[in-house]
């Protein structure tokens, strides 16, 4: 709703390297047809691509004299079995760093239940996607099956078979590419530095294994911005983040990490070269004083956070998720703006999710709110929740302005320069953040009288 009011920033979109289609879809969707009619199409240049597995098949072809590879997936399995986990793994990692995706179906019959789930993830997986609805051979007299209404989205028909449509796959695809080429031209935004922080034995350094432990993860280590630490680069979904390993050096000169009191302590320099912190939990273990402590470093370093509660796998029995994610939220109110997540290093559960969510947020600190839009914001929220200042007074700001980006600092002009109840402000905090939909992203306020001149 609200995005209007934003002016996005893109990061820079590298286009060096030969960009990616692959072809997704479940089984007899016709997708090697579709594969072979677009090779057929242009001029297949066989290419034989060494670190390509064996029953991916992957061909470059030639579009307005820029070059593109193209690959069949193969068929997405309903099975539970393990070689269909395995192949069907395979294919949210091929998704991943796909450039484009060309999502298959079948205009024969309805969409089925598994196939939407299926489109949906690897949506969210990855966005630059084209649904294609294959085996309309009489677009004449075609009637699109109403189930993939659902999907709300364009849909393009085509016959593979009998080479209907596929012109118009092709300008898809120039279309998408054109959007990139666009962006080349806009300022590169370094990537951002994901600290891991929380107390000796929480899973930090599994967390870093499990996520490097990724085939599609891409490092390259660069000397960390302090003496403790190593900057790992990753590419991730054809983005970027530095990863710090705070206590990667620790361990290989292994320096013992000495007490729980010394490991905490450090906490506070750990934050300081970050701009996205994950603050890791041991779900097996009662919170404690150091918990809170880091946190409170974490959150006097007013910058974005993730709370990943690790050792998922060590909680039994029946697990009652939104009781946990609620507690986890009291013990931490002051950081009430984070998301929470819950992960196992050990099995690699939710572990991707972190660096997504972390991604999402780096994408979101270069999106700047105009003053006029968050004006009009905090107007309508104040509309319809009157709220009150430590006095008892109506909160009613004269003007509202954005004082900083990074930290997301908003100053409130009032006639007294009275401070918000504390319930009051987290209200409205919370609000600011789900409308901007800033997840992660902490917001402050500064109240100031707009009668006194700004003295100090
Ligand atoms: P760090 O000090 O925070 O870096 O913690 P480590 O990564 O060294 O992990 C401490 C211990 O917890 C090790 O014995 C790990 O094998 C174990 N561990 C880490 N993550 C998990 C997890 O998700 N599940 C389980 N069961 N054990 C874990």
């Amino acid at each position: 709703m609200l995005l209007h009011l934003f002016a996005q920033v893109y990061p820079g979109e590298s286009m060096k390297k030969t960009p990616l289609i692959t072809i997704i879809g479940v089984p007899n969707t016709g997708k090697s047809t579709f594969f072979n009619r677009i090779i057929g199409a242009r001029k297949a240049l066989v290419h034989a691509d060494p670190g390509m597995t064996r029953d991916i098949f992957k061909k470059a072809f030639d579009l307005s004299g820029k070059k593109f590879y193209i690959q069949d997936s193969g068929g997405f399995f309903q099975d539970k079995d393990i070689i269909s986990e395995e192949i069907n793994k395979r294919i949210f990692r091929e998704a991943r760093r796909s450039d484009l995706i060309i999502f298959l179906f079948d205009g024969k019959r309805e969409l089925l239940g598994y196939e939407k789930d299926l489109y949906l993830e690897v949506t969210r997986i990855n966005p630059d996607i084209i649904p294609v609805i294959n085996k309309v051979d009489n677009p004449n007299k075609f009637i699109l099956p109403p189930s993939y209404y659902s999907l709300k989205r364009d849909l393009i028909y085509v016959s593979a078979e009998h080479d209907i449509g596929i012109d118009e796959v092709f300008e898809q695809i120039e279309k998408k590419f054109e959007q990139y080429a666009g962006r080349e031209e806009e300022e590169v935004q370094p990537p951002a530095r994901i600290s891991i922080v929380g107390k000796p034995n929480v899973g930090k350094s599994s967390i870093i294994n499990s996520i490097l432990k990724d085939d599609f993860v891409i490092v390259s280590p660069i000397p960390g911005t302090t003496r403790d630490s190593v900057d790992l680069e990753i590419k991730w979904q054809k983005k970027t983040v530095v990863l710090v390993d705070n206590a990667g050096i620790r361990k290989l000169q292994k320096v013992k990490e000495g007490t729980e009191g010394a490991a905490v302590l450090r906490a506070e320099k750990d934050v300081k070269f970050a701009d996205i912190i994950i603050l890791v939990l041991d779900l097996s273990k009662k919170i404690d004083q150091n918990d809170l402590f880091i946190a409170h470093q974490v959150f006097k370093a007013a910058k974005p956070v993730i709370i990943a509660g690790n050792k998922w796998d060590l909680l039994t029995g029946e697990i009652d998720s939104p009781a946990l994610m609620e507690k986890i939220n009291r013990k931490f109110n002051f950081l009430h703006f984070a998301p929470i997540l819950f992960v196992s290093a050990k099995t690699g559960k939710n572990i991707f999710r972190i660096i997504d969510l972390a991604i999402d947020i780096q994408e979101k600190l270069t999106i700047k709110v105009r003053t006029p839009a968050l004006n009009q914001l905090i107007r309508q929220i104040l509309q319809e929740k009157v709220l009150h200042t430590q006095d008892e007074r109506i909160f009613n700001p004269k003007y509202i302005v954005i004082e900083s980006y990074k930290p997301f600092f908003i100053n409130f002009f009032t006639h007294s320069g009275n401070k918000l109840k504390s319930a009051h402000e987290k209200y409205l905090k919370k609000r600011i953040g789900e409308e901007l939909k800033l997840q992660g992203i902490p917001v402050f306020f500064k109240i100031s009288s707009s009668t006194k001149h700004k003295t100090q």
